[in-house]
């Protein structure tokens, strides 16, 4: 018999999923036969990514911020209420709109811009996990899963990196000590870090004065990759895809390097 995932009967949510990793991640989950919800703060780039994926019958989108309690307390009641059921929960989004570029040091940012940073790429997924875990246990959590989205820049802590990292750092160890208290309950979580995956978020940072500014910048990422390659969205997907299925039935509190082999 062939090896397949089969998501068929599973419902997900994807925050962040209407753009880069997130878009490839839910339109992954709906091939392998979820039903998908997507998130973001964006209604229009809601709609194009339901057109770009093309499974009005399985994906479908709901506006929400995730750095917001209430509205992700919101976020899950209307899956549960409208699919029944919540078993996949991928905890993707982020955004980079408030890195200060004229930092010069981790302590040359405001205190409100540190703060904001740690709230959207740390706090978000933990409030998202607050309320996905009460509704997967009262689902009966048969093969639930958590997968976070880190980053490799929680590995690498590069000069310039501060607050970024530590969110991502943090969001790691939540996703650890979470896992070990849910473990025996049903519900698996994970970590990916991706390295430098080719989304508009990295494209924002590759974009230069000109055609060859931006070659240069890809260039200094890929000498640092071992496969000498960006990564593509539909990569770190896979990845994702997997660790929400069965097939990862015995991988929990686990944090999983999806980076072409970064070194520095
Ligand atoms: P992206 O293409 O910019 O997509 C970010 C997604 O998050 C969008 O759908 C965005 O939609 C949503 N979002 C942002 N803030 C939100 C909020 N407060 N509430 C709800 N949705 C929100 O970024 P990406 O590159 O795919 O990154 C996805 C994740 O991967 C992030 O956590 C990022 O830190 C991590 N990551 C990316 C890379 C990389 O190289 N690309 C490397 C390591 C880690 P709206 O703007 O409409 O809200």
């Amino acid at each position: 018999m062939a090896y397949t995932i089969d998501l068929g009967g599973r419902v997900a949510l994807v925050t962040g999923g209407t753009s880069g990793i997130g878009l490839a991640t839910a339109a992954k989950l709906a091939s392998a036969g979820a039903r998908v919800v997507i998130c973001g703060r964006n209604p229009e780039r809601g709609r194009a990514a339901l057109a770009e994926i093309g499974r009005d019958d399985l994906v479908s989108y709901a506006r929400a911020d995730v750095s917001d309690d209430e509205q992700v307390a919101a976020l899950v009641g209307a899956v549960v209420q409208e699919h029944g059921r919540l078993d996949i929960a991928v905890n993707n989004a982020g955004n980079v709109e408030t890195l200060d570029p004229s930092a010069t040091s981790s302590v040359d940012v405001s205190p409100a811009y540190f703060d904001a940073t740690i709230h959207t790429l740390m706090t978000s997924a933990w409030l998202c996990m607050r309320h996905e875990i009460p509704a997967m246990l009262a689902g009966g959590a048969g093969g639930a899963a958590i997968v976070n989205v880190s980053s490799m820049d929680a590995a690498l802590l590069a000069a310039g990196t501060g607050s970024y990292s530590a969110a991502k750092l943090g969001l790691e160890a939540l996703t650890v000590s979470t896992a070990k208290e849910f473990a025996a309950r049903g519900v698996r979580i994970n970590a990916i870090r991706p390295g430098a995956i080719l989304t508009p978020m990295l494209e924002r940072n590759l974009r230069g004065e000109s055609p060859e500014e931006r070659a240069g910048r890809v260039a200094a990422y890929e000498a640092l990759i071992s496969m000498r390659r960006l990564g593509a969205p539909a990569e770190v997907a896979s990845v994702i895809t997997w660790l929400c299925s069965d097939e990862a039935s015995y991988v929990t509190g686990q944090v999983l390097n999806v980076d072409g082999a970064i070194s520095l």
